[in-house]
């Protein structure tokens, strides 16, 4: 057990998120006690001089310092630095504006943040390919919609997302309280001038629905939602057993041109094992069929580190998944959260697969370049899997602004839906206010007005 102690130092929960990087919670412990190391903040300012860290707050400093430390400990250098956010382009971007500089935003990232080259290289592309979608964030009538449809068929076991295990007595409430949500948010949208550029239907799996549920939700925001002229519509289908041509038909019936088949991988016993109720095969006839449907954009979601999978299983997903040419492509590290069935079986798997992971991610990211995918937006969780990202690629032309400007937040978006989280984004100031609908459906169900004045509060009275 490796044990630390700070001293001279206030809220030292902001520096165990990085003790995390480099060792699972389970392998360190803070206490006075015959410490391994002691990380004292009026020893360490010693330690630095080039002139953008010493001119840095102590939090970095300090971090910069258990960075160093921890290094040498483990053998470890992790590829986002000090940072631990989840947000990596976001700061990027920020820097880039302040400093009028791609390239000292960059060297900002390398001295003061200990972000990799590499990883520098990758903000500097997506950061090229975001540019025309980041321009218009001024436009503060266009929002982006998400609606919630927390179901799903079986529960996954890395999932620590608010999905249920579809119970279809319940369906029908949920949808009604969400049409009373739709039908508000819409009349306010109305008389405030706010049209929808993005809307995304996720979850759960909101293609668990069944046909009759599907039609009434779509219905309510054909019905209510104002919409801007060629909106964003996505729908994410995430397991490829939950979608019939009935289903299909009625999504591009009502306009939906963005759909997301999510195969996480291409492994049967790997499906088997992550309780996952599909086959490779079902994604096959699933790809196939939304091909046939016509969908503008077809997105496609692999996992990299499931139990069980070596590097070739992955080359071997990712080279079928790749070979089917979607437009878009979404490579995750697996993450394992605190309320995942992964996480109480095997709480330290995630650090476990760490080294494998990294190698499926450079792979990944050769193999995807190569059959002419670009990386357009990222993003990272806690518990990530060798404390990399997740990564959105697209073929040119078929970047999904829904998933920029959530990612960037640098739009206002409207959440409706159990968990869903609005936010409102004040431009002159670079920031967001958030206002959270309870994520609990059935707890959503019975106070359906509640969130409704909340929203009318906390977002309508706000704008
Ligand atoms: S499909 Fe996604 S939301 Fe549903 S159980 Fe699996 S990980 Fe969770």
């Amino acid at each position: 057990m490796y044990k630390v102690d700070f001293k001279n130092t206030d809220n030292i929960n902001e520096y165990l998120e990085l003790i995390k990087v480099f060792l699972s919670p389970e392998d360190f412990e803070i206490s006075d006690q015959n410490p391994s190391k002691v990380f004292d903040l009026s020893e360490f300012k010693a330690f630095e001089s080039d002139t953008i860290k010493k001119e840095d707050s102590d939090k970095n400093r300090l971090k910069r310092y258990i960075y160093k430390e921890l290094s040498e400990v483990t053998g470890i250098i992790p590829s986002w630095g000090i940072l631990t956010g989840i947000r990596p382009e976001k700061l990027f971007r920020e820097l880039v504006l302040r400093e009028n500089s791609t390239e000292k935003a960059g060297d900002i990232m390398s001295k003061k943040y200990l972000v990799q080259p590499d990883r520098i290289k990758l903000l500097n592309e997506i950061y090229e390919i975001q540019k025309p979608f980041c321009k218009d964030s001024s436009q503060k009538n266009k929002v982006g919609i998400y609606i919630g449809i927390p179901f799903c068929p079986t529960r996954c076991l890395y999932c620590s997302f608010t999905s249920n295990q579809v119970d279809y007595s319940k369906v029908l409430p949920y949808i009604g309280a969400l049409k009373k949500e739709i039908e508000y948010v819409g009349k306010r949208m109305k008389e405030n001038s706010l049209i929808a550029e993005s809307i995304y239907i996720g979850g759960g799996t909101p293609t668990t629905l069944k046909p009759d549920e599907m039609k009434a939700l779509l219905n309510a925001i054909k019905a209510f939602i104002p919409t801007d002229k060629g909106f964003e519509y996505t729908c994410e289908a995430g397991r490829p057993d939950t979608f019939s041509s009935e289903i299909l038909e009625i999504l591009r019936l009502f306009g939906i041109n963005r759909i997301s088949i999510n195969p996480q991988t291409m492994k049967d016993d790997t499906l088997k094992l992550i309780d996952r109720s599909h086959t490779s095969k079902d994604t096959f006839k699933a790809y196939e069929t939304a091909r046939d449907f016509g969908f503008d954009v077809i997105n496609m979601d692999l996992i990299m580190g499931l139990p069980g999978e070596n590097i070739s299983d992955f080359e071997n997903s990712l080279n079928i998944v790749s070979d089917l040419k979607p437009e878009n492509i979404t490579v995750h590290s697996l993450a394992v959260k605190r309320s995942s069935k992964l996480k109480e079986t095997d709480p330290k798997f995630n650090y476990k697969v760490s080294e494998l992971t990294c190698g499926m991610l450079d792979l990944s990211r050769k193999i995807l370049t190569e059959k002419g995918y670009s990386p357009y937006y990222l993003y990272r969780q806690k518990q990530i899997s060798g404390n990399l990202e997740n990564t959105g690629y697209c073929l040119s032309g078929f970047e999904s602004c829904y998933n920029i400007k959530i990612m960037e937040e640098n739009q206002t978006v409207l959440a409706l839906g159990a968990g869903g989280i609005s936010k409102i984004y004040y431009s002159e100031e670079n920031r967001l206010e958030r206002i959270a609908n309870v994520s609990n459906y059935e707890i959503y169900i019975e106070r359906i007005n509640d969130m409704i004045n909340r929203k009318e509060k906390g977002f309508f009275k706000l704008i």
